[in-house]
């Protein structure tokens, strides 16, 4: 392990198991129904592939790049879209796929911008949550670990 990383909070196991479970819980809520997988770059890519082998119902994927970390490493409240998406979402069953919500911030602007473009439904996965931080409520639809107020890095998460 590298001298920097002080301890590993979720391993390769525990996120092997979680997410699958998640792909299954998915599959059986959107059972019958097309699914938009939005993913939120860079630091869902992983995430979002891993989970997508595990939902076993047709699904289509979209991609959003926000700006959430200025140099500070802390949020900053500005939201910036680096990449939008490149289909309409309109009458959609949309899942927002995230990294980790922190703030709140990030994910409370993309759910509101994307619930301004009037799809059927839109939830929120995300890998990881750290509700201690939270500034904003926000609806996590699935949520793979809660951890403590801790920097984390690794499996496509920023560094
Ligand atoms: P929020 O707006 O909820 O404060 O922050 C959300 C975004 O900040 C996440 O999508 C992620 O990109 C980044 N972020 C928040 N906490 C962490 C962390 O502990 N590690 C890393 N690598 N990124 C984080």
């Amino acid at each position: 392990m590298r001298e920097d990383i002080k301890e590993i909070l979720v391993t390769e196991e525990m996120l092997g198991e979680r997410i699958r479970a998640m792909g299954t819980e998915i599959s059986r809520d959107y059972q019958g129904k097309d699914i938009c997988l939005i993913g939120i770059l860079k630091g869902a890519f992983i995430f979002l592939g891993d989970l997508a082998r595990e939902i076993s119902i047709p699904t289509a994927f979209d991609f959003m790049a926000v700006s959430s970390y200025g140099a500070a490493t802390r949020s900053s409240g500005v939201v910036r879209i680096l990449k939008d998406l490149e289909e309409s979402i309109q009458g959609k069953h949309v899942l927002i796929v995230e990294d980790i919500v922190d703030t709140g911030l990030t994910l409370s602007y993309l759910y509101d911008n994307l619930k301004n473009r009037n799809p059927a439904s839109l939830k929120v996965c995300t890998l990881l949550d750290k509700p201690s931080r939270r500034k904003v409520p926000v609806q996590l639809d699935y949520r793979g670990f809660e951890i403590p107020d801790a920097f984390v890095v690794g499996y496509g998460l920023d560094y």
